[in-house]
């Protein structure tokens, strides 16, 4: 026979007595857990860790649940042609009394857990309605959606794509593209191209986001069968006034052309960042120059004035 014991330690563990008794035997499950025969100490600050984490589990999965999530749309444009390719969905939280909150507010609470599943699915979700809603009003725009890794990585998750895709089988899979950050599928390049090739059997397209942060070799990015590489915004930013960034965007740009994908910037705020990149040979282009994200009812008004300001006569 072997002995398990489990301690909790006051004042270390300063509780009230009940729950003291409780964290003892919570150690002691922990020590038979752990292959038996020991002694465990009750871990205060882990305890304290995943008591936080539980509370702000429970905040992220109310505004689930109370309907308070929203995804906000922001154009994706032709630099030289001026025509409208798409939007990228980006999530929000309309806080009953915060107001408008980005994603930096959902998800570093959500890191890892199922709720990020939750969360994704329900962005897929909607972003496919809005995408029937447009379609049936006779606007084919593609739609972009950012994939968390750990999302991605789900084992059924081209199932789960596949079934969210057939609920609205109106929708040309063709037309709906999945961000993937360029840091997170450098993890395992083996497996992230045959995840992306099922997506692709499917019709769904691939995009590299913040490219250019994660020290992609050459000999993966070409084994990555993405579609788009996104120029991050931090170098987009750059190119006016700093040679590196300069030099930097320049090279990813010949670096998409010898591989044959698309290449589209982040971040162009200015006419003078469009300019550039025009130069540079890279006509797609996505930034507050054109629009900032804005929910969807405000898409089709401002796709009318943006037209109508394309087809002006310039002054
Ligand atoms: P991202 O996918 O790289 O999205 C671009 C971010 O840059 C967005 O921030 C957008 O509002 C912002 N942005 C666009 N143009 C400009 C510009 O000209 N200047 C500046 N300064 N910023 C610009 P946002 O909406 O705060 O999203 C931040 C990040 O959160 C996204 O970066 C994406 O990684 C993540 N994210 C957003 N929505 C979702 C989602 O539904 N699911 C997942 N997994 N991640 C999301
Ligand atoms: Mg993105
Ligand atoms: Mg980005």
């Amino acid at each position: 026979a072997t002995a398990s014991i489990g301690m909790a330690v006051f004042p270390q563990d300063d509780v009230a007595p009940d729950t003291w008794l409780r964290h003892a035997d919570q150690a002691m499950c922990h020590a038979k857990r752990t292959g038996r025969n020991q002694i465990h100490l009750f871990d205060v600050q882990q305890d304290h860790e995943v008591q936080t984490l539980h509370t702000q589990q429970t905040r992220v999965a109310q505004p689930l649940h109370d309907a308070e999530f929203r995804l906000y749309y922001q154009p994706k444009i032709n630099l030289r042609t001026g025509e409208i390719l798409g939007m990228e969905a980006l999530l929000r939280w309309q806080h009953p009394e915060l107001g408008l909150l980005g994603p930096q507010h959902v998800f570093p609470l959500i890191d890892d857990t199922e709720l990020t599943v939750k969360v994704g699915e329900w962005v897929l979700e909607q972003a496919l309605r809005q995408m029937r809603q447009w379609t049936a009003a006779g606007q084919c725009w593609a739609v972009s959606v950012n994939i968390a890794a750990w999302h991605f990585h789900r084992p059924n998750f081209v199932e789960r794509l596949k079934a969210i895709l057939q609920t609205c089988p109106e929708v040309p899979p063709s037309q709906l593209e999945l961000e993937i950050l360029e840091s997170a599928a450098l993890e395992d390049v083996a497996y992230m191209r045959s995840m992306m090739q099922s997506c692709q059997a499917l019709g769904v397209r691939f995009a590299l986001d913040d490219f250019g942060t994660g020290f992609s070799s050459l000999s993966y990015l070409k084994r990555l069968p993405a579609e788009t590489i996104k120029i991050d915004q931090s170098f987009i930013r750059g190119i006016v006034d700093d040679h590196d960034d300069l030099t930097l965007v320049n090279a990813i740009i010949a670096l998409a052309a010898a591989l044959q994908r698309k290449v589209i910037a982040e971040g162009v705020e200015t006419q003078a960042h469009s300019d550039i990149l025009l130069q540079l040979g890279c006509e797609l282009a996505q930034g507050y120059g054109t629009a900032r994200p804005m929910p969807a009812e405000q898409v089709p008004e401002w796709a009318r004035s943006y037209h109508h300001q394309a087809s002006a006569p310039k002054a």
